[in-house]
């Protein structure tokens, strides 16, 4: 399965509301909630609701959804407490496979943000 619902998929599972989340926003295509494990002030996920495993797996139709998620990410960022560019900030990550330290297997953009020092990263 490549898209739409994995029901053995974490994800899949917090994006139905199987496993409880703390929501940060939600539309048509998108899922936004905070990492249980934050390493930072402000560390939120936000994933495509569609079942996409990894970067790995993107093609041309995935562009719109892509580029919805990178301009969220500064305005949800705000919303969240991240202080203005240039002094504030944020982080933008997105690991894919093992090599980039994928552990969860359905596509999800960390954005880490707020004063340092952090806890990771
Ligand atoms: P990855 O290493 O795959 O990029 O990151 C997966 C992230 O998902 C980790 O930062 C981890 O803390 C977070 N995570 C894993 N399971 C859950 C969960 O059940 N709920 C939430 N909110 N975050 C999770
Ligand atoms: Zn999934």
């Amino acid at each position: 399965m490549s898209e739409s619902h994995d029901p053995n998929c974490i994800f899949c599972k917090i994006v139905a509301g199987a496993i409880p989340s703390k929501k940060v926003y939600e539309d048509d295509d998108v899922f936004v909630f905070h990492d249980i494990e934050p390493w930072a002030p402000v560390h939120f996920l936000m994933v495509p609701k569609a079942h996409i495993p990894s970067m790995a797996h993107l093609e041309d139709k995935h562009a719109a959804l892509m580029g919805k998620m990178m301009v969220l990410a500064p305005k949800l960022a705000a919303e969240q407490g991240c202080e203005p560019y240039p002094e504030g900030g944020f982080r933008v990550v997105c690991n894919t496979g093992a090599h980039g330290g994928q552990e969860v297997h359905h596509l999800h953009v960390h954005v880490i943000g707020g004063p340092r020092p952090w806890k990771k990263g």
